[in-house]
């Protein structure tokens, strides 16, 4: 039997048919396909940094449950004082956490499309189904009537609500998020990766339902190469989750950088709060735009949908002039032409809207 024989008889078909998470080469390039925080630390926060990472020792395994660090995160997401915390490499790791300790025969995940893809890749890692429920084409809002379809038809463990939602940008109505809630039989995840670029949060109504978990990252806000997820939710729930827990899943440089981080919290938010500030700017900017259709974002990226059949040609055209932005084209019916603009610092943003005004856009 040769090699590639039996690696197509040992690898799960699933896994197979599937395709590695990609991530573009960006170096050289205005990297705005990725929802980052573009801004660095000013130097002398860095040089601190440096000098308070010189004590970390990294010949002993780090803290197992990182408590200094899970405490301080509490305070800074607001997680109601009864509810217990668990942290994630990512929160990525977190959904994978989720699904592993849900997994089983007959067993599914539920989450609307166009959503985060690691919702239905993890899905496939774990060996459940998943059932993606479109959203409404108009304005990408829920679609209740189908919701409430499916959850009756496939009963998931585990709902995902992403909101704001990637990549649509749009915050899903309080009263639907509650009725998802009442009526799934297993466990709601709304996932508020975006949640500093907008005011709203269902972290307050944690404990209200007993089905009800919220996740958080650094992610976005500033930290992406740390690799630090948050799930927030009663203490019953996360006992379980956190026996799939990988030992050790937070490393220290992680614990020590992030704990550094939040004692200097003011220059990530004030960093958010120019983002907030510049994604209003783009936004007004993309809808005087022949061409282009923007749509409202309460997250650090906008959704922005081309002339039918144009969204190929203007992704090259970005990218051959040094600017790369995420192609949705193609990826779901109801993204049709559609890129994905991450917030970029104010000159990164006026090189991609002069590009697009320079766009022949057909
Ligand atoms: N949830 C959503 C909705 C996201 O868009 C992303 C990142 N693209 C994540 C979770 C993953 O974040 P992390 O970097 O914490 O793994």
């Amino acid at each position: 039997m040769s090699m590639e024989q039996r690696v197509q008889s040992w690898i799960r078909p699933e896994i197979q048919a599937l395709s590695a998470y990609h991530v573009p080469d960006a170096s050289e390039l205005v990297k705005l396909d990725a929802m980052e925080n573009p801004y660095t630390w000013p130097q002398d926060l860095r040089r601190e940094w440096l000098k308070r990472l010189s004590h970390v020792d990294v010949n002993r395994y780090p803290d197992p449950r990182a408590k200094d660090l899970a405490g301080e995160l509490r305070l800074a997401m607001q997680v109601p004082g009864e509810m217990a915390v668990l942290l994630g490499n990512g929160s990525d790791e977190i959904i994978q956490m989720l699904a592993l300790a849900v997994s089983g025969q007959g067993r599914s995940i539920l989450s609307v499309e166009p959503g985060f893809v690691m919702y239905s890749m993890i899905a496939t890692w774990c060996g459940m189904d998943y059932h993606g429920v479109p959203l409404r084409g108009e304005d990408f809002s829920l679609d209740m009537p189908a919701l409430r379809l499916a959850i009756g038809k496939h009963q998931p463990a585990l709902i995902f609500l992403a909101c704001p939602n990637n990549p649509t940008g749009n915050l899903f109505a309080d009263e639907e998020i509650v009725e998802v809630l009442e009526m799934a039989p297993g466990l709601v995840v709304v996932d508020e990766a975006y949640a500093p670029f907008t005011d709203h949060s269902f972290m307050s109504r944690l404990g209200r339902f007993d089905n009800l978990l919220v996740m958080r990252t650094v992610s976005k806000l500033g930290l992406a190469g740390l690799r630090l997820g948050m799930l927030a939710g009663p203490q019953a729930w996360l006992d379980e989750i956190d026996k799939v827990r990988m030992p050790y899943n937070i490393n220290v440089l992680t614990q020590e950088t992030a704990r550094f981080a939040l004692e200097h919290h003011q220059v990530l938010d004030e960093q958010t709060r120019a983002i907030r500030r510049d994604r209003q700017k783009m936004f007004e900017s993309l809808q005087g735009m022949q061409g282009i259709t923007a749509y409202p974002s309460q997250a650090n990226f906008i959704l922005a949908r081309t002339a039918p059949g144009r969204a190929q040609a203007l992704f090259e055209h970005l990218l051959n002039n040094g600017v790369l932005v995420k192609k949705l084209h193609g990826s779901h019916p109801l993204l049709e032409d559609c890129l994905r603009f991450t917030v970029g610092r104010p000159e990164e943003n006026r090189q991609l809207l002069e590009l697009l005004e320079g766009f022949g856009h057909g």
